[in-house]
């Protein structure tokens, strides 16, 4: 039992969140570095480079030179075990990226010094604070540039409605920028382009220090005690439980690129990033530290190697400790399921997992059992909650180029939707299947994987429709009536559950005000 409190008391496990450019990628790499899972600086591209030779969609990943699939990169640092899951930053991918956001229990936000908070910070914002999930600001490219500290945090705290505590303090910017004074542990950390792991640092005795002399200017010193007294008036200063609740973000200053910074956020991390909490279930929340295993599927990586239809589940374990070769429960299915060959995510490469704890996240490989939200474990009736399914924006008919191939088609989009790539419909009448996505970009990419993975060239075309609602209602009655009375515009979702497809916003409002006892919902808890 103490075995299980420690294991789990050191997971860290989070998700970096960053408008694209502002340096997710560079960080990352950097995190790895310092955490001593790659030895070169460049590797997580090398090795991205390598995996998407692998398959051809995702050559228009790389030639839109965005990310599409999330990976898992696992490394230790100062007796943690850090569990980084990596999400896509552009904005056709936000239901991915919310998923994986459902498995972290904090988050890193980057920020570019010279932007501020871009559009898709906010977003990612919003949906971490829809879970409380707890965020560390990394301010980046302090080497250029960039906005003053004051006015950065100003726009952080009042766009995002978050308390600020500079954990360091900024010393000049661009070409005179020096490095940075750290308010958690009075010390002052040299700047050094291009460095290495190991900046020089001076432990000083506060800012009258005359220590502070030997290394700056006169007037950098008297800024910096001008700025540090001022920040320390104006912000609150760090409280763990207001951080750990999502209401206040401690902000370092750093520049990536340059190893700076990095390995004081990677410090605090460890220090102060809360290890994994409760997840709650249909019934009762789940504690990290019971002795039994649980854990949700939150994310599907289909056909890897297109050769093999394999697919991986991506499972966080919620709780108990995985041994490899044990049997779990997968409750949708009340099926056993022998978990013999899963992988934990090392940075280097898969690696065969042979224990693992709650915060951890496995990949199962699997052919098709296993869809997101559904959950494991070693008998118990559990369902994990909070995983949605966004209703589509976009909603485009698709058909393949040989008719006589159609149910390959069929096959295809199915496997597709339980990946969560994308919402099928089934029209009760017609014979075309409706394709929904949250980003229009989807859909080249959808043909493209149909293309290449199943052999099937397709088309999409667009429809009239406006949006799909899936419908519930509390009488069973009255939802046949409904379904009954409206068979030109429902259809089935890949598990059979009906959906209105709505022609225009008026057609739905018309519908909600005719049928009141009906539920038209935009999201829908998986499974
Ligand atoms: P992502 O899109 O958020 O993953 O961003 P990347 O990590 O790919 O970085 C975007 C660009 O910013 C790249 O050209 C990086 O080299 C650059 N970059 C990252 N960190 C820094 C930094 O600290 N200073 C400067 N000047 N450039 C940086």
């Amino acid at each position: 039992m103490a075995d299980l409190e420690t294991e789990v008391s050191r997971r860290r496990t989070f998700a970096i969140i960053a408008h694209p450019d502002a340096g997710k990628t560079t960080l990352t790499e950097k995190l790895l570095l310092f955490g001593g899972a790659i030895q070169l600086a460049g590797a997580v591209k090398a090795r991205g480079e390598q995996r998407r030779a692998r398959s051809d969609w995702m050559k228009v990943e790389r030639e839109r030179g965005i990310s599409v699939t999330a990976s898992v990169m696992t490394f230790d640092y100062r007796g943690c075990t850090f569990n980084l899951l990596d999400t896509p930053g552009h904005e056709d991918f936000s239901e991915d990226t919310y998923r994986t956001l459902t498995a972290v229990d904090s988050a890193v936000m980057v920020i570019d010094a010279a932007k501020g908070i871009e559009s898709q910070t906010r977003k990612l914002f919003e949906a971490c604070r829809l879970r409380d999930v707890p965020i560390v600001t990394f301010v980046n490219k302090l080497d250029r540039e960039g906005r003053e500290p004051f006015d950065l945090i100003s726009e952080i705290e009042q766009t995002l409605a978050l308390d600020i505590t500079p954990a360091s303090w900024p010393i000049g910017m661009g070409k005179s920028f020096k490095g940075c004074y750290d308010l958690f542990n009075d010390r002052l950390v040299m700047f050094e382009r291009g460095g290495t792991q190991g900046e020089a640092s001076l432990k000083i005795e506060g800012l009258d220090d005359p220590k502070l002399a030997t290394t700056l200017r006169e007037d950098e010193v008297q800024r910096l005690r001008d700025d540090v007294e001022m920040a320390r008036g104006l912000m609150p200063q760090f409280d763990l439980a207001s951080y750990r609740e999502g209401h206040l973000s401690p902000v370092y200053f750093g520049s990536a690129v340059n190893n700076f910074g990095v390995g004081e956020l990677l410090a605090g991390l460890a220090e102060m990033a809360p290890p994994p909490r409760p997840q709650p279930t249909t019934t009762r929340a789940v504690e990290p530290t019971e002795d039994k295993l649980t854990g949700f599927v939150f994310k599907i990586q289909a056909n890897m190697d297109p050769k093999h239809r394999d697919r991986i589940a991506f499972v966080r374990l919620c709780s108990g400790k995985f041994r490899r070769g044990m049997k779990a429960l997968h409750v949708r299915s009340a099926k056993q399921l022998n978990l013999h060959n899963p992988v934990l995510f090392l940075a280097q490469d898969r690696e065969l997992a042979e224990e693992a704890y709650a915060g951890d996240i496995l990949g199962v490989p699997n052919h098709g059992n296993l869809r997101i939200g559904d959950t494991l474990t070693e008998g118990e009736q559990l369902q994990f909650t909070g995983i949605p399914s966004f209703a589509p924006e976009h909603l485009q008919s698709v058909r393949a180029d040989d008719p006589l191939r159609a149910k390959h088609l069929g096959k295809a989009l199915e496997q597709l939707a339980e990946e969560g790539a994308a919402r099928v419909f089934r029209p009760l009448i017609g014979t075309d299947w409706i394709v929904g996505v949250v980003g229009a970009l989807q859909f080249e990419i959808l043909a493209d994987r149909i293309r290449t993975e199943y052999g099937l060239p397709v088309r999409f075309e667009p429809t009239s429709l406006y949006t799909a609602r899936w419908v519930e209602a509390d009488e069973p009655a009255e939802l046949k009536r409904f379904l009954d009375a409206s068979r030109a515009s429902i259809g089935d979702d890949h598990n059979g559950d009906p959906v209105f497809l709505a022609r225009n916003a008026w057609h739905l409002d018309r519908a909600a005000e005719d049928y009141p006892k009906i539920r038209f919902l935009k999201t829908k808890e998986q499974n």
